[in-house]
């Protein structure tokens, strides 16, 4: 049985070469942080995105140098509902006020009323999967008009040659990962990107633990390295450089699927954008048995999250009395196929003929005679 992975990392053979080359050179030079591969790191995102780039440890080092700026003691800060839990958690820790967003069932993008919000709010947006709500530039601009602070997160976008004008460059400031199942698959790391250079100075001189008694003096406290080494630098710039490549290949994944998927998982409107890094189902009836049934074809998939982020304990003081079915109908029903850049026609194939399968017996049916 072929067996088809949810995510593949993908390094062509010549930016492999590229890599073990660079790499050889930092093993000799000794300089395993903060040196040259970091700065050109920094250099090419920042002329890419027409923004400062400050290279950082991870995605969530990035958010949590951010938010650590902004002075979140008592401040909302609006977080998608399908969220991963950690982010709103790092608003909780920080002092802010994690406040849930309903979200689109196409897109996934954050609902949110303009004028319903404070000027002092954060606004988390998430590009959930890399997709991109029509929506989405339209409001990021109404609720920086408002007066609030838009924190784009871009880990999962997988931007084009260009990014200065797409997503992560409507927000006051942008965050990036390079985790390997993120979609310029690097080693790990991560970037903000910011039109204030002043932010970026602050963040940049943060990263670091050591030599930072002049912060804890003043009453900061900071705890840990959050810069990126340099062969993760090296990853990245690689990585990033032949971002087109896999764009292209991820491009064909998700026509092939398009194409193939019977139309009753697909969410209407929810068509291919070049953007994207996952590739989400919308099944007729949730099916808590579907992603073990798969499994057993050899195709695994992924969930988006299995609840919202205020049901877990330590976030659910935050709940409030808003009727969140619809979230959860949307969770228990998105199902992530297998994404990747390696993956063939004959792959996409065989995950649609599983699929097909696990569902046809009677909820291909039942969805028909719902009709
Ligand atoms: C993965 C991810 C992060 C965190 O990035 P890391 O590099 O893994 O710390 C943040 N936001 C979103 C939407 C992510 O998918």
């Amino acid at each position: 049985m072929t067996r088809i992975a949810s995510w593949r990392t993908l390094v062509l053979p010549e930016v492999r070469d590229a890599i073990s080359d660079d790499v050889a050179r930092i093993i000799v030079s000794g300089l395993l942080r903060g040196g040259p591969h970091t700065r050109r790191l920094e250099e090419r995102l920042g002329a890419d995105w027409n923004r400062q780039a400050v290279v950082v440890g991870s995605g969530m080092d990035a958010l949590e140098l951010v938010l650590e700026d902004l002075d979140l003691m008592s401040r909302r800060v609006l977080v998608p509902a399908n969220c991963f839990v950690a982010i709103p958690g790092l608003v909780a820790r920080l002092g802010g006020i994690p406040v849930p967003v309903p979200v689109d069932a196409v897109r996934f993008a954050p609902l949110i009323d303009p004028d319903t919000v404070s000027g002092r709010a954060v606004v988390i947006w998430i590009h959930h999967g890399g997709m991109v709500g029509e929506h989405a530039e339209a409001s990021i601009c109404a609720l920086r008009a408002q007066g609030c602070l838009v924190i784009e997160d871009c880990a999962y976008v997988l931007a084009g040659p260009r990014p200065g004008s797409g997503p992560g460059a409507w927000g006051d400031v942008a965050i990036m990962s390079f985790a390997p199942t993120k979609p310029i698959c690097g080693s790990g790391g991560g970037a903000v990107l910011t039109r204030d250079e002043h932010l970026a100075e602050r963040i940049a001189a943060r990263r670091s633990h050591s030599g930072q008694e002049h912060r804890w003096a003043v009453g900061e406290s900071i705890y840990r390295f959050r810069g990126m080494s340099e062969i993760e630098a090296v990853i990245a710039y690689h990585q990033w450089e032949q971002r087109n490549v896999l764009r292209a290949c991820l491009q064909c994944v998700a026509e092939t699927y398009q194409q193939a998927l019977p139309q009753a998982v697909v969410m209407p409107g929810r068509t291919p954008q070049a953007t994207q890094s996952r590739y989400a189902v919308h099944l007729p009836n949730p099916m808590p048995d579907l992603r073990g049934r798969l499994a057993r074809h050899g195709v695994a998939s992924t969930v988006m999250f299995e609840r919202p982020w205020f049901d877990y304990p330590a976030l659910a003081v935050h709940q409030d009395e808003e009727d969140w079915d619809e979230i959860r109908d949307l969770l228990m029903r998105t199902l992530f196929l297998p994404f990747h850049p390696s993956l063939g026609t004959a792959d996409c194939m065989t995950v649609v003929d599983a699929l097909k399968r696990c569902l046809l017996s009677e909820d291909l049916e039942r969805w028909k005679t719902s009709l």
